[in-house]
């Protein structure tokens, strides 16, 4: 078995084998273009160093020493020679891209000798740099001494001598710094091999091992990485930024990376060596400035990095090393770009001739597309950062801290931009939210109640920020030892999940005419509609803006948590009898009617799908006591003294009554239309005169009434008998002939089961996955996120959230099956799915395999499913 191959008889091709960094630089040694030498040794020896049981396979030891032949041969130098020594980099590398998570070993072969030796032909300043660099990086990777220990020991040093950077130190210095270096590792009763092969021995091994590094194994976890892959690993003959000032380093992507803009984008550093560019110690030039002081290097790389774009038909990320005067290439990668930059370098590409438009399309990550939208923390001017919590949902916003949703509102309405920052949020909250820039939560993770409505109002939340302590009647948050008080600025950002003291300057964002273009090509490939979640006329219009086909799901709730409306609910509640209710309901009717008709405009003739009252009612009373109080205080008003407080205590028994131990399994969905059926009468008499009204107007609608929570046909059919009677008499009334559809969401698992018997009455299904991936899991979603499901992922017992992608094994099983049965019953069957899964890019594939007529998001996703729903045509096609 050949476990380590020389550059240029690897295969280019074969990432697999040889990892991306191996597989680019034998492509690059076959381009002729200027790399160090070097061999590459396989991912496949690294995954037989695992099934021996973390042991180099041996004759992988006599390969490598045979492939040392050959580069000493090539360089003219001798690893351990005491002439010209040869010394090299050691630099994991695994098929897919993981940068930083593994480790890289430079200037390795230096010892005591080789040092006395280097010192006769090179700079003695350079060479004991070089040696202490080796030295700290050698002990972090192998030895396990961490680099913060000799940090600080360089730290006493300038500090004794009064210097500022590490450069300023003179070889008299760093002679000394060694010594120290060396009495650390003496204190941990360690040692760095003399034998310039065992230290590569050992290094090969802990790249090896730093494949399985807690960081690597989360890292892959996030991007789903198979953990089976093994790293390879390069072993390359070093080159030297730091030899003086005809050297230097650094880093060039072939395009700005932030923008897409054509042109070389980067960082360069004159007497340097590579980390130094990433560590910030020393501010480097812009790559843009190289030609000032390398001219003809600089004309030279852009050449290469013009040549690498077409050969490898993507955006390079390069990194580059220039040794008294001549240029050298250490590596190439398709670089990593912002959703800005993927979009414009797609596009441009295509222009360009470089790619199809397919080929462009699955250049861009969907779900990026959804942070396009939002503005973004301008990072190059970002600082006072105070903690870290979840990146529930996605942009960011500065503003003044507001303790609750009524105090979010006013301060709002007065003209001040605040943050609402809430241990979570919950229903009632929802004007609160809906007039900040941005929610904060101390609890909750990425589909708690914040993260979920944030994210369908488009505006940042970082959720679950644990560090952070919130003192509503104090009016204080605090951070560690960090207080900030009402009138104090704090931004936020849900992208990553930042929060920092005061205003961070931010990026605007928009729909540019490149982002249209793209997905317009998105929507000639696609096969499966994109509806959207939206209860406003104002979201409905955003979202047609952003190439929304319909509404998969119209909240009615959502309609009733208004400041002017909710009392009207709340008495509704409060009622005894039915014509008490009905006397509330009729004002709720004029209500929901305008808003209909605003939703059916903005949606200009397409489909709209209004669900039905879904929440528990006590959802709709506040939980706090005192405000209680005054909602049945108001209730009450008109009677007279002496049955006041008797009323009252009555009433209060009541909501008392009404708790519910398990409110998600309780009287919530259908079951409320069906117990009190005037709200379900109301809601589409509202619905059907709304549509005559705009129909009478010159619009065209397209009507689907939807039932929440059904668990058998028997629920189905009693609702559908009173309702179509209300529709078929509005239509009477109005004159009017309008062809709506009458249809259920799947929530219940149960549903699911008798989906022919369903399909017989309902003539639409609409995937509530929230619902039925908790009822199907047996998990409650607000406790999961909060108790457990975080370590369930981290633990790997789930792949990711279910509440974020579709459970396909379990829930995708179950709504395959309702199809296909559904189908049967009717084969004109609609079927969509509306619960948060409907904007996550591997569900809307799932979705349109399995044949569903659209996928339904929040409208700020609407450009995320486009082209995921694109890109599930084309990998079908072998894209
Ligand atoms: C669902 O359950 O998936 C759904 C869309 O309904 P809600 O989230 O409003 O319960
Ligand atoms: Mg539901």
């Amino acid at each position: 078995m050949q476990w380590a191959f020389m550059f240029e008889d690897a295969d280019g091709k074969d990432k697999e084998k040889f990892g991306g960094k191996g597989a680019n630089l034998a492509e690059m040694v076959s381009l002729g273009l200027p790399i160090p030498p070097g061999f590459t040794i396989t991912t496949h020896a690294c995954r037989e160093y695992y099934s021996l049981g973390e042991k180099m396979p041996d004759v992988l030891l006599d390969q490598v020493k045979n492939l040392l032949n050959k580069l000493e041969e090539k360089t003219g130098k001798v690893f351990g020679g005491d002439a010209n020594p040869l010394l090299v980099s050691v630099r994991s590398g695994a098929k897919l891209s993981m940068p930083g998570m593994m480790d890289t070993i430079l200037n390795l072969g230096l010892n005591d000798k080789t040092v006395r030796a280097l010192c006769k032909v090179s700079d003695r300043r350079f060479v004991l740099d070089s040696h202490r660099r080796f030295i700290q990086i050698y002990c972090d990777v192998v030895l396990g001494i961490e680099t913060k220990e000799f940090d600080g020991l360089i730290e006493a040093m300038k500090e004794k001598l009064g210097m500022k950077f590490d450069y300023e130190l003179s070889a008299e210095n760093l002679e000394e710094l060694i010594e120290q270096y060396k009495g650390l590792i003496a204190e941990h009763n360690a040692v760095i091999p003399e034998d310039p092969f065992e230290q590569l021995k050992l290094a090969i091994m802990a790249v090896f091992r730093s494949w399985n590094t807690p960081r690597a194994i989360t890292y892959r976890n996030l991007n789903r990485i198979p953990h089976d892959l093994g790293t390879a690993v390069n072993v390359q003959a070093m080159v030297f930024g730091n030899m003086g000032e005809d050297c230097g380093t650094g880093v060039a992507f072939s395009r700005n990376k932030n923008t897409g803009e054509k042109g070389l984008f980067g960082d360069f550093l004159v007497n340097a060596q590579g980390e130094d560019v990433v560590a910030g110690i020393r501010t480097p030039i812009n790559i843009n400035e190289l030609a000032k002081v390398f001219p003809e290097q600089a004309e030279e790389l852009e050449e290469i990095a013009r040549n690498l774009e077409l050969h490898f038909r993507d955006m390079q990320d390069l990194e580059f090393t220039i040794e008294t005067g001549k240029l050298y290439i250490l590596q190439t990668r398709n670089g990593k770009r912002s959703p800005t930059a993927q979009v414009k370098i797609a596009v441009d590409m295509v222009n360009e001739g470089l790619l199809t438009r397919r080929e462009a399309l699955m250049r861009v990550e969907a779900e990026a597309l959804r942070t396009m939208l939002l503005p973004q923390i301008d990072y190059s001017k970002a600082s006072n950062e105070i903690t870290v919590g979840v990146d529930a949902s996605p942009g960011a916003a500065t503003g003044a801290i507001a303790f609750t949703a009524d105090e979010a509102e006013s301060r709002n309405s007065a003209g001040e931009k605040v943050i609402l920052v809430r241990t979570e949020t919950t229903p009632e909250d929802i004007h609160g939210m809906a007039a900040a820039e941005g929610i904060l939560t101390s609890r909750g993770g990425k589909t708690s109640h914040a993260a979920v409505v944030a994210g369908g109002m488009g505006k940042p939340c970082v959720a679950g920020c644990v560090d952070l302590k919130i003192d509503e009647h104090a009016r204080t948050i605090s951070v560690n030892d960090k207080v900030f008080r009402e009138n104090d600025l704090i931004t936020i950002d849900g992208t990553t999940g930042k929060v920092f003291a005061g205003k961070v300057p931010l990026i605007a964002a928009g729909l540019g005419d490149e982002f249209k273009e793209f997905l317009s090509w998105a929507d000639a490939v696609r096969k499966i509609k994109i509806r959207t979640n939206a209860d406003t006329p104002a979201d409905a219009a955003r979202a047609i803006e952003l190439g929304a086909e319909g509404i998969g799901l119209c909240r009615t709730e959502h309609m009733f948590f208004d400041e002017e409306r909710i009392p009207f609910v709340q008495s509704m509640i409060l009622s005894d009898t039915t014509d008490e209710r009905e006397k509330y309901l009729a004002k709720l009717l004029e209500y929901q009617r305008e808003d209909f008709k605003g939703i059916f405009k903005a949606m200009k003739g397409c489909p709209v799908t209004i669900r039905l009252l879904d929440p528990p009612l006590h959802e709709f009373l506040p939980n706090d006591e005192d405000a209680l109080a005054k909602v049945i205080a108001k209730f009450v008003a008109d009677l007279p003294d002496e049955k006041r407080a008797a009323r009252e205590e009555e009433l209060r028994a009541r909501v008392k009554g009404m708790h519910e131990s398990n409110p998600m399994l309780g009287f919530r969905g259908c079951r409320l239309g069906i117990i009190y059926p005037e709200i379900n009468r109301m809601q589409v008499r509202a619905i059907m005169e709304a549509a005559c009204d705009v129909e009478i107007e010159g619009y065209e609608t397209r009507v689907e009434i939807m039932i929440p929570l059904i668990g058998s046909i028997s629920e189905l059919e009693c609702v559908e008998k009173e309702l179509r009677a209300v529709a078929t008499a509005v239509l009477e009334e109005k004159g009017r002939h309008i062809d709506y559809l009458f249809g259920t969401m799947i929530e219940v698992p149960r549903a699911a089961l008798t989906a022919d018997e369903i399909a017989g009455s309902a003539e639409f299904f609409s995937f509530g996955t929230n619902d039925l991936t908790q009822m199907t899991l047996g998990i409650s979603r607000d406790d999961a996120e909060e108790k457990f499901l975080k370590e369930y992922v981290s633990m790997g017992l789930y792949p990711v959230n279910p509440f974020a992608e579709l459970d396909f094994d379990g829930v995708g099983k179950l709504i395959e099956y309702a199809i296909k049965e559904g189908r049967m019953t009717r084969p004109t069957l609609k079927v969509g799915i509306c619960g948060e899964h409907g904007g996550n890019p591997p569900t809307v594939e799932f979705c349109a395999r399995v044949g569903m007529d659209y996928v339904s998001c929040s409208p700020f996703r609407v450009p995320t499913a486009r082209l995921a729903a694109a890109q599930a045509v084309l990998r079908d096609m072998g894209y």
